[in-house]
């Protein structure tokens, strides 16, 4: 699913900077924030509600831009690119799955898993190779047990199922990296569990490299390392103490 090219830094943030104006001050939420994401490794992002992790998160997927250091791809910075370089990239290389599912409500399933093909090509193409990209969300659809609900609405499905869809779509377009802020948040502890095997497998089976960004402990060890954000710093976590 991922083209791991090898090892070595996949996606890097090197002195991140980040804050919020916040009345007549500024809120700084990152302080200098280093982390290093290698090629086919699946990291876990642990740290306190509102101590940044989304915010992290978010400057790694190019939603927003850091006040002060460099985010790079494969070596390459891609924070300060344009704006239609940077949706490019969030279209090709980075897949992201966000707690509330952020569904299209009017769009089923399989057009939800399709949408990011659709907006890269331009009309003639998509007609062109709509069929191909079909069969493509169609079997990302029944790998993640959705065969029966293609077409389904976001308000026909449950949690579950909504963030399979999700997965589904961030998957479509072969990324190289998986950007999942508390995926299983608002799910039950039996779903979460289904849901978060399922990001395992990406990694173990595919090769994907997954950030994974979670408050509770017990699904950060299921990732190969993690790290806390604290005080808008990044610190590794000594599994076995945790
Ligand atoms: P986490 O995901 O770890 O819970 P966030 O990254 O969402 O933390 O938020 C970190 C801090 O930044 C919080 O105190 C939050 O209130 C604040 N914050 C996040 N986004 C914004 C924003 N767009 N404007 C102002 N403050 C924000
Ligand atoms: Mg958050």
């Amino acid at each position: 699913m991922s083209e791991s090219h090898g090892r070595g830094p996949l996606l890097s943030v090197h002195g991140i900077r980040k804050g919020y104006r916040s009345g007549g001050g500024t809120l700084d939420v990152l302080r200098g924030v280093d982390f290093t994401l290698d090629a086919g490794d699946f990291v876990a992002v642990v740290g306190q509600s509102g101590s940044g992790k989304s915010t992290l998160l978010h400057l790694m997927g190019l939603l927003d831009v850091p006040d002060a250091g460099e985010v790079r791809l494969a070596g390459s910075r891609i924070d300060h690119l344009p704006a239609a370089r940077r949706d490019r990239l969030r279209n090709t290389a980075i897949g992201m799955v966000f707690q509330a599912y952020h569904l299209l409500p009017e769009l089923t399933a399989l057009e939800n898993v399709l949408a990011p093909l659709m907006v890269r090509h331009g009309v003639l193409e998509w007609l062109r190779t709509s069929a191909a990209a079909r069969d493509t969300a169609r079997s990302l659809l029944d790998r993640f047990g959705l065969g029966e609900r293609l077409r389904h609405k976001p308000r026909q499905l449950s949690g579950g199922e909504m963030q399979r869809v999700a997965i589904a779509r961030a998957l479509v377009t072969r990324p190289q990296v998986l950007l999942a802020d508390e995926p299983t948040g608002n799910l039950d502890e039996a779903t979460g569990a289904g849901i978060l095997d399922a990001i395992c497998e990406l990694n173990r089976r595919d090769g994907l490299s997954i950030v994974l960004v979670t408050h509770d402990a017990s699904i950060a060890h299921r990732a190969n390392r993690i790290v806390r954000l604290a005080a808008g710093r990044v610190e590794q976590v000594d599994p076995s103490a945790e």
